[in-house]
């Protein structure tokens, strides 16, 4: 199994505040790592430095045969045009992405997130859970090989949950799609990722192959001895 991205020994502090204190981790191509931890557990920071949008104090991340060109994310501000309508944010960022026919494209990728009768709508009126299925299409217009998800699916009600989790494993299925996925949803890691990865403190904590988890109790147990203060 080919490597994607290598994280080797990050570390970042914001002033005092020691964020990140050396993890290191693998993601392989095709597989879903889920990426848990409590709140300020590190995830953003570990997430913005692999997207270049932050740099690490200490440590490194290696793309392999990827660029970052061929990553999407979707990080907590969406930046969506809130007058535009749905088409009208895709076809804007289609163009930015240098698509030249991105009328297809848009069909194909509104069809698949099931959002294909709002496309004249404005986001500013859309809910929540529609909104985000708009921001993952933008995401997709890129036709990414690594698609990084910073929490997806919170606030949203279970069956749109559902629904944007089975999206993920489509792609998976149909294009080999590489995904790290940060999520405080341990229900949604279990059911769709490979591999889990929990920070707690800037910690590596835990790291395991979904497989071998046998149930939801189980990976709550996991989750509560390596969230626990040393
Ligand atoms: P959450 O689950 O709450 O989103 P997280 O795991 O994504 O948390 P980070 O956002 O990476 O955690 O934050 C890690 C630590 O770094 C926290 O203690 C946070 O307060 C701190 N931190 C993050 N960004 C900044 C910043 N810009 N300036 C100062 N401290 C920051």
């Amino acid at each position: 199994m080919s490597t994607v991205l290598i994280a080797k020994n990050l570390r970042k502090s914001y002033g005092n505040i020691e964020a990140l204190r050396g993890i290191s981790f693998n993601v392989n191509k095709g597989e879903i790592v889920g990426l848990l931890g409590p709140n300020g557990a590190g995830k953003t920071t570990t997430i913005r430095i692999i997207l270049g949008l932050l740099n690490p104090d200490e440590g490194e991340v290696q793309l392999n045969n990827i660029t970052h060109d061929d990553i999407a994310f979707i990080l907590e501000k969406d930046g969506l045009f809130e007058k535009l309508s749905v088409y009208e944010n895709l076809k804007f960022y289609a163009k930015l992405f240098g698509l030249t026919e991105p009328f297809h494209k848009i069909e194909e990728i509104t069809e698949l997130l099931g959002i294909e009768e709002l496309k004249d709508r404005k986001i500013v009126n859309l809910s929540r859970g529609q909104r985000r299925k708009v921001v993952i299409s933008r995401a997709l217009l890129k036709n990414p090989d690594f698609l990084i998800l910073d929490e997806p699916t919170s606030g949203l009600d279970p069956m749109a949950q559902i629904q944007l989790q089975d999206v993920i494993l489509e792609l998976k299925k149909r294009n080999s799609l590489t995904v790290l996925l940060a999520s405080h949803n341990l229900h949604e890691v279990q059911r769709i990722c490979d591999r889990i990865l929990i920070i707690n403190k800037g910690l590596l904590k835990f790291e395991g192959n979904t497989k071998e988890i046998k149930d939801s109790r189980e990976l709550e147990n996991i989750f509560r001895r390596a969230v626990e203060d040393e």
